[in-house]
């Protein structure tokens, strides 16, 4: 009898430790441990990264000293947080291109080399691997002119109590800073509909939307200022080419530019493409 109740008692156990163990991938992937989920280029869960990695990114942005991903910089950091997110920008910026510092690279430099993360093994495993090299996009905006980045691409923000990831970029910039088009291509939609620019109906305010030549990417430029679209739709534009100005129409809280791109139907991280040093 007293066998009895030990074995049920350890079969319980036993039962239980199992099912922690087929359960627990499970609940990784549904996001149960809160660990950071990395996606092709960018990081779903941030938002305890959010406003620290926005110092920074407002710091050498508004500078135009390149661009250097969420991704990138929590490759480092989760590793070894006593780096900071400035120290990581930095290192991972190449002065003269202005570009991402290719990360084996990076995992060359003294201060790097001893991390885990940094193994030959984790470098195969990672991403991180797949460099953006090629920056194909011009500046939207003039981006010493603007206010701030007020929310980088797929920041996790609550909007009208829902928890979303921010498909776009925003720029907080002053009505009627010029926006110009990344590429050469076609302007597909040119829709002007808000007179004021104070009218909040309806989501994307006054919109352009280009499809860039030669690449299918689809450039998405919102909440424009009313009336300020130099193009119509059909128009064929040319990379740099001022298209209109920065407003505050339809589903936004201020003036500001939100910058979307995406490539057959997927959503991609419209500042990786973007080159700096022209
Ligand atoms: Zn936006």
């Amino acid at each position: 009898m007293k066998n009895a109740l030990t074995i049920s008692i350890v079969m319980i156990i036993l039962t239980f430790f199992i099912l922690i163990l087929l359960l627990t991938p499970l609940l990784m992937v549904l996001g149960f441990f809160n660990s950071s989920s990395i996606t092709d280029g960018y990081i779903l869960q941030n938002s305890q990264y959010a406003d620290e990695y926005k110092i920074t990114l407002n710091q050498y942005i508004k500078k135009e000293e390149g661009y250097v991903s969420l991704e990138r910089i929590l490759y480092f950091y989760q590793s070894n947080n006593s780096l900071t997110f400035k120290e990581i920008y930095e290192d991972n910026l190449d002065k003269e291109s202005k570009k991402m510092i290719p990360i084996s690279k990076i995992c060359k430099m003294d201060k790097y080399k001893e991390l885990n993360i940094c193994s030959n093994d984790e470098l195969d495993k990672s991403n991180q691997i797949k460099e953006y090299q090629d920056k194909p996009f011009a500046k939207p905006i003039n981006f010493s002119s603007i206010k701030s980045i007020s929310s980088f691409f797929m920041e996790e923000r609550i909007t009208f109590g829902e928890k979303e990831n921010h498909n776009g970029w925003d720029f907080a910039a002053p009505a009627l800073t010029p926006v110009y088009a990344t590429c050469d291509g076609i302007a597909t939609k040119v829709s002007f509909p808000f007179k004021a620019n104070t009218q909040k109906i309806g989501s994307n305010g006054n919109e352009i939307v280009i499809k860039c030549d030669s690449s299918n990417y689809i450039v998405t430029y919102a909440h424009l200022y009313p009336n300020s679209n130099k193009i119509k739709q059909g128009d064929v534009v040319s990379k740099g080419q001022a298209i209109a100005g920065v407003g505050t129409t339809g589903n936004s809280t201020g003036n500001h530019l939100h910058y979307q791109v995406s490539l057959n139907n997927k959503l991609l991280d419209g500042m990786s493409l973007v080159d700096f040093s022209t």
